[in-house]
């Protein structure tokens, strides 16, 4: 019935059609800035302005060869200059053998300048013709304006209802090229897809190995905290419950076994990694830019993406901000939201938090390397491969060698200093400043009034706060 009601409106405008085609020209230009709009043959005056433009050249050529002839003076020139306009130039030697209808305008070192009555009207009506012309098209394309305004509404009803239906016929097209499903809309808030996909990713690739992946985000399941390796698919899996909500509201079938879709207000995304640094901007600051945006004006109705946040400053930095961005997320703003993290910490949250779960993608190593399997499992991820896949990004193996070597240090750092100063996400937001308590005690050492004795024990005092075995 749609289609049926779409072709009535776009029914043809048979005098409209008829009056177009009459005045503009099949090739006409996007803009009238310089002419090319009209049509010849719609206009007397234009197609003489136009005849008088394009054929200025021809008509000075045939008069110079009807003169040169008709005088003899076979070195006989039109010329034209801004300040005398169009002459005949006629070598010095030779201006005895002038017709007397010539009168002379200039006398030059070896030449004569002469005009005749017919170049001096030919020069009336050239100079301008082409300002003439152009001034002549945009009256009559304003004219034309006039003449179809009556029509103006017709017309746009006319375009309005193409517009749709190239929407839908493009719909339609994909949704068979691409196997879309029909997807639900229903009241309830929810967000429920089986076997969903990501349209373009899919495309990219060659051997038909997209693992399509559910989600279902309802009431009960308000925030996914999304974890997994670099490469893994995260950014792939957020982006694609985004576009089949997307499309779904817009009335186009969606890259899915299944899917049934509630009522969504708007769609909120902080994602990729970009500066801004001709508007001043860096990484950091267009991630928090993007964030406050999303923190102010999000609802309990919207779909929140965020994928990753809190890189570009400090690790405990960006860290306690991710942190406080979910939790404000979860607990005020209340929309549904996909929430990227390397940061492991933000895991426990799922715990802590009402309606919050977390969901991995699944990864594997096989000899070394890593193997992505792209299948969302439930739960955190137990690794980040972040060293496998930079030596897959071609970072040269002794650089990786030297962060394998410092990643095993800080991770003992962290299980000692996890131990002794439980529980472990205090610990990570406020580590004891060891070195503040060792720079304090060396601050409080009077070494001139220490005995050697004393000195020695300081000493052994140090010594055991530097490696963590007092009893703070
Ligand atoms: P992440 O955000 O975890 O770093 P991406 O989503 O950017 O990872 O995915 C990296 C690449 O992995 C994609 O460009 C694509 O080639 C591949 N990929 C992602 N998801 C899938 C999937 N579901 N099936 C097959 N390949 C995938």
């Amino acid at each position: 019935p749609r289609l049926r009601a779409l072709a009535a409106e776009a029914a043809p405008l048979p005098s409209v059609e008829t009056l177009l085609r009459q005045a503009l020209r099949d090739d006409a230009a996007a803009t009238l800035r310089e002419g090319g709009v009209i049509r010849g043959g719609y206009d007397v005056t234009f197609d003489e302005l136009c005849r008088q433009r394009d054929h200025s050249g021809e008509f000075l050529a045939e008069l110079e060869e009807r003169e040169r002839k008709q005088t003899g003076i076979k070195a006989l020139r039109i010329e034209y200059n801004r300040v005398h306009g169009y002459f005949l130039e006629v070598p010095r030697s030779q201006a005895g053998a002038v017709p007397e209808h010539y009168s002379r305008r200039q006398t030059l070192k070896n030449a004569e300048r002469y005009i005749i009555p017919e170049l001096k009207d030919f020069e009336d009506q050239i100079l301008g013709a082409t300002d003439k012309a152009l001034a002549r098209e945009r009256w009559l394309y304003e004219d034309l304006l006039e003449r179809l305004a009556p029509s103006l509404a017709d017309m746009q009803r006319c375009a309005r209802a193409l517009a749709e239906l190239d929407v839908l016929g493009s719909y339609a097209d994909r949704a068979v090229a691409l196997e879309l499903t029909q997807p639900e809309l229903v009241e309830r808030p929810c967000i429920e897809i089986k076997g969903g996909r990501h349209p373009l990713v899919e495309a990219s690739l060659t051997d038909n190995t997209f693992i399509a992946n559910d989600v279902a985000l309802d009431d009960d399941t308000r925030m996914l905290l999304v974890t997994g390796p670099n490469m893994g698919g995260k950014s792939t899996y957020m982006r694609q419950i985004a576009l089949t909500t997307l499309l779904a509201h817009t009335g186009c079938f969606v890259p899915a076994l299944g899917a049934r879709i509630g009522p969504i207000d708007r769609i909120f995304t902080r994602i990729g990694a970009g500066d801004d640094l001709a508007g001043g901007r860096s990484t950091f600051m267009v991630e928090m830019t993007e964030m406050a945006h999303i923190l102010r004006n999000a609802t309990p109705h919207s779909l929140v993406l965020v994928d990753e946040i809190g890189r570009g400053t400090s690790t405990y930095d960006g860290l306690a901000l991710a942190w406080a961005c979910a939790d404000a997320l979860a607990t005020q703003v209340g929309a549904f939201t996909l929430f990227s993290t390397h940061y492991f910490e933000l895991t426990s949250l799922a715990e802590r938090l009402r309606a919050t779960a977390n969901v991995h993608l699944d990864a594997t190593e096989h000899a070394g390397e890593v193997v992505f399997l792209y299948a969302v499992r439930p739960g955190p991820a137990s690794q980040s491969y972040g060293l496998q896949v930079a030596r897959l990004a071609g970072i040269p193996d002794p650089v990786v060698a030297v962060a394998r070597a410092k990643l095993e240090t800080l991770e003992r750092q962290y299980a000692e200093a996890m131990q002794l100063d439980p529980p472990a996400q205090m610990q990570l937001f406020e580590p004891r400043p060891r070195g503040a308590d060792l720079i304090a005690r060396l601050g409080a050492l009077q070494p001139d009034a220490m005995t050697p004795r004393e000195a020695l024990q300081a000493i052994y005092e140090l010594k055991a706060l530097a490696s963590g075995d007092d009893d703070r």
